[in-house]
């Protein structure tokens, strides 16, 4: 666990005011742990239920790469090693083409890797960790309705029970994803930039079983990629055997989630187009129409902060698309740059919101370009010869 003690207490006040924190996803839930690490009391509010008791996942996205960005933030809190363990190293992409021929591209020299790692089993790291941090008290169920900013009030809606409470706040950290209820507020105050845009696709969670033994049946240290010009399937490994399929598809046209309308419908499909992953998914039209198919969005927006009292994190201020992989990645360094701004500037609340949003924001534009950019590719260019050509001469 991190260690309180490694700040001197000159570093906070004496009584140090109590930090809210909005949302326990990833972003919130390690925010806290690094803002807990200076003494300060932080309150995390979560709207879902405890996933440590439900293993629910929303239907998001059940595996992420997590790169080197995400790694320092978790090892500044010390549990780099406890999440590595459970982390499956992907060294390559490997290419699937029409005909079930492999093409590999290592992601960099000497073994660099990028790692799959569960989004459930990571979050429940870190809040096992915030829990057992006395310095933070973690509240589930409890979905922020109303920011009241010029009374610094919150009002919460326990989702099980309906009951609401009103809470005071002299720092709020937005980290409540990309529907963020409390950028929606600043949203409406004077100047505030903002912009959402959504892809023409959707996407949708698959399952590769695990074959006999739990052993994996492609290739276990890679991601796996399906491009087929518009649209694409990409894989990512489980510690159980499985893989974790996104198929990324257009919602309208001739090859789109509109015109798979039947089992027999996206069976034939799959023969066609993922003849080689087909015979491996032996739940697929199952998970086809159980599963939901979500949206793809980027949003933009500029102020983060509010004076010394807002300072929205993570999604709920720089939502991109995840074929850059750098999502979560975004926010978790976001924690890290906040950690190092509150070691130059302490107290002063508001140079700290400001010089992040300074620091943060051309970064956080840059990979929202670069993960629509990405999406081209990998759907596209990644099965192009020159385009193979160009990265077999840049591994070398
Ligand atoms: P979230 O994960 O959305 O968490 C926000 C939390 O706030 C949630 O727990 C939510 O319940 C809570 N909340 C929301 N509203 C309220 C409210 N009103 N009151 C209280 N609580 C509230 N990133 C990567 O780095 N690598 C990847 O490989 C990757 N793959 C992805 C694949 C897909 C298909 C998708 C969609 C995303 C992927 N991402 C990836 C992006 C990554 O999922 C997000 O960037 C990351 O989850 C952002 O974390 P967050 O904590 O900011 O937001």
């Amino acid at each position: 666990m991190s260690s309180a003690s490694s700040f001197p207490d000159s570093v906070v006040s004496s009584q140090p005011e109590t930090l809210t924190v909005m949302g326990g996803g990833l972003v919130g839930a390690l925010a806290a742990l690094y803002l807990a690490r200076r003494n300060y009391p932080v309150e995390v509010y979560e709207r879902r239920a405890d996933p440590r008791q439900t293993g629910t996942t929303e239907g998001r996205s059940i595996n992420l790469a997590l790169s080197d960005r995400g790694w320092r933030a978790l090892e500044g809190v010390g549990i780099g090693e406890q999440v590595r363990s459970v982390a499956i190293p992907m060294y390559q992409r490997v290419m699937h083409d029409q005909q079930g021929k492999l093409t590999y591209q290592p992601y960099g020299k000497e073994n660099q890797a990028i790692y799959s790692v569960s989004r459930n089993g990571l979050n429940r790291v870190l809040l096992d960790l915030a829990e057992a941090n006395p310095h933070i008290s973690l509240a589930f169920n409890q979905q922020c309705q109303v920011v009241d900013l010029r009374n610094r009030q919150l009002v919460l809606r326990d989702t099980t029970t309906g009951q609401e409470q009103v809470r005071s706040f002299r720092h709020l950290f937005g980290a409540d994803g990309a529907y963020s209820a409390v950028r929606s507020v600043l949203q409406k105050t004077d100047r505030f930039d903002y912009s959402q845009h959504y892809l023409n696709y959707g996407y949708k969670e698959l399952t590769i079983e695990a074959g006999p033994g739990g052993a994996w049946q492609i290739e276990k240290n890679a991601l796996h990629i399906w491009p087929r010009g518009q649209y694409m399937m990409i894989a990512l490994p489980n510690l159980d055997g499985s893989f974790n399929c996104t198929l990324f598809f257009p919602y309208e046209g001739p090859q789109s989630f509109t015109a798979l309308q039947t089992g027999p419908q996206v069976r034939a499909f799959f023969a066609e187009v993922f003849a080689d992953a087909l015979p491996l998914m032996s739940d697929l039209e199952e998970d086809f129409f159980r599963n939901p198919t979500s949206s793809l969005v980027t949003i933009r927006c500029f102020p983060w902060s509010l004076a010394d009292e807002v300072l929205l994190l993570g999604d709920a201020s720089h939502a991109i698309v995840p074929f850059y992989g750098q999502g979560m990645n975004a926010g978790f360094e976001d924690c890290t740059v906040l950690d190092e701004l509150l070691d130059q500037h302490g107290t002063d609340w508001q140079t700290v919101f400001q010089e992040f949003q300074r620091q943060r924001k051309p970064n956080a534009d840059a990979m929202a370009d670069l993960a629509v950019y990405n999406f081209e590719e990998m759907r596209d260019r990644v099965a192009d010869p020159r385009f193979l050509l160009r990265k077999k001469i840049e591994s070398r």
